[in-house]
C-alpha cells in the first residue's frame, strides 16, 4: 500500500483518463510535475506545480 503524500499545493484532485474516462491515480512528483497514471491504460498525465502553467501527456507503454 502506497500512501499518496498530500501536497498542499493545488494539486488537482482527481484527473481523468481521457481515453478510458476513468480517475486516474495519482503516483508521485517527477521533475516538479505531479505524476498521474491511468491504472487501466497507462497513460501518464504530468502536471506542473504551477497550475496554469503547463500540462503535458505522455504515453509509457509498460516495459
Ligand atoms: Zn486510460
Amino acid at each position: 500500500m502506497v500512501e499518496i503524500p498530500m501536497v498542499d499545493d493545488s494539486s488537482p484532485e482527481t484527473l481523468r483518463c481521457t481515453v478510458c474516462l476513468l480517475p486516474m491515480q495519482y503516483q508521485s512528483i517527477k521533475n516538479e510535475k505531479f505524476v498521474w497514471q491511468c491504472f487501466k491504460c497507462g497513460k501518464q498525465y504530468y502536471v506542473s506545480k504551477h497550475v496554469d502553467d503547463n500540462f503535458e501527456e505522455s504515453w509509457s507503454p509498460p516495459r
